[in-house]
């Protein structure tokens, strides 16, 4: 094959690909394969990182648990014990290759400060340009198991990382070769789903993508999708594709169109924009009316409180929030100069009665131009 310009890639493989379904042990010639894969495309100059999942199953296997613990402290130890077993085994095999590897450890929370997103992103671009392979999992040692405060999944994980490092690429291994129209299994009209240009074209599409996972790992397709939804917001391409042939990888670098790629839109400019939509954790939602939809999306325009229709959520002023369409599709998130408070009570209203209805100076924008990422 022809060689193609050095890119990054982020590669996320799950438990279900990484372990045997039925004891939970390690697929060693999965592993194996992808480690010879990402040793070449890393000896051919790309950059790569790897997302791996597999603590849980692997600490289970290693105590010989029959199923991942439902308590969560029993859940953070067996991820202890598997997280280093996970890496020794890497580290073996990409040794073998002479191919240096790190493990990186992130918890949600350290995105959110924005010190420590510049940092951990100065790192990474450190560990590549060392020639390492960084490989990356959530810290669920020491993560806090609420709703906002975690990745939940190592999906979205590999979509803020990818967002985070300036991917090009994102491949999403996983134990079916693409998206399907309907479920093949029951339906021999079942269309495969090779490119998706506008995620609109998946709604729009009934997509039978089954949103269970294995039995051993968590995420499944809903959050394979979601996952696309942020990396290509980000400006990466997304592919998701059969964990079993990573050795394809190289080929869809070539333009051959493996599993279902999703095309990325144009990437957020600078790194405060970056984090501001995939670094902050949002904490509530603005629903916009038609108008400021096109004024934020078509004319560049900072978002003012006429064009709000609802507020769902509680947040204080500087908080990050989602901005949503009628029909709730995020279009743009963004931080915001009120609080939820303030804006049940100026929504909808023209900015010089701002200052009347709350009884004080106030800023003129409701989430200024500088501080808004459209994200559809
Ligand atoms: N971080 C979890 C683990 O390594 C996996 C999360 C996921 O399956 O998405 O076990």
């Amino acid at each position: 094959m022809a060689p193609t310009p050095p890119q990054t890639l982020v590669i996320k493989i799950g438990t279900s690909s990484l372990t045997q379904p039925e004891t939970g042990s390690l697929a060693l010639s999965t592993i194996a394969n992808l480690v010879e894969t990402l040793s070449h495309l890393r000896r051919v100059g790309h950059r790569i990182v790897l997302v791996s999942s597999g603590a849980v199953g692997v600490g289970c296997a290693r105590l010989g648990l029959a199923e991942r613990p439902k308590d969560i402290a029993v859940k953070q130890a067996v991820a202890a014990v598997g997280q280093g077993r996970l890496i020794r085994v890497y580290d073996d095999l990409f040794t073998a290759l002479q191919q240096p590897i790190a493990q990186v450890l992130l918890t949600r929370t350290d995105l959110v400060q924005r010190s420590s997103y510049l940092n951990i992103e100065r790192t990474f671009q450190a560990l590549l340009s060392l020639g390492v392979i960084p490989i990356v999992n959530e810290n669920d040692t020491v993560a806090v198991d609420e709703l906002k405060l975690k990745f939940g999944d190592n999906d979205t994980l590999s979509a803020l990382v990818a967002s985070l490092v300036r991917a090009d690429w994102l491949f999403l291994l996983t134990d079916v070769d693409r998206l399907y129209s309907a479920d093949p299994r029951h339906n021999p009209d079942a269309q495969p789903i090779t490119l998706v240009n506008r995620l609109e074209e998946l709604e729009q599409m009934q997509v039978q993508v089954g949103d269970r996972g294995s039995s051993w790992g968590t995420g499944g397709m809903m959050t394979k999708i979601a996952a696309a939804r942020i990396a290509i917001g980000a400006g990466v391409r997304t592919v998701i594709t059969d964990g079993k042939s990573p050795y394809k990888i190289e080929a869809a670098l070539q333009g051959e169109l493996l599993g279902t790629q999703f095309a990325p839109q144009p990437r957020p400019v600078g790194a405060r924009k970056r984090w501001i939509a995939h670094g902050l954790i949002p904490m509530g939602k603005i629903y916009l009316d038609d108008g400021a939809v096109q004024a934020i999306q078509n004319a560049g325009k900072s978002l003012l409180a006429a064009g709000i229709a609802a507020v769902e959520g509680t947040f204080e002023a500087q908080d990050a929030v989602i901005l949503c369409d009628r029909a709730a599709n995020e279009v743009a998130r963004g931080l915001v100069n009120y609080s939820s408070t303030e804006l049940a009570q100026i929504k909808g209203q023209q900015s010089e009665a701002i200052e009347t209805i709350l009884g004080y100076p106030c800023p003129e924008t409701i989430i200024h131009r500088d501080n808004l990422v459209l994200t559809r």
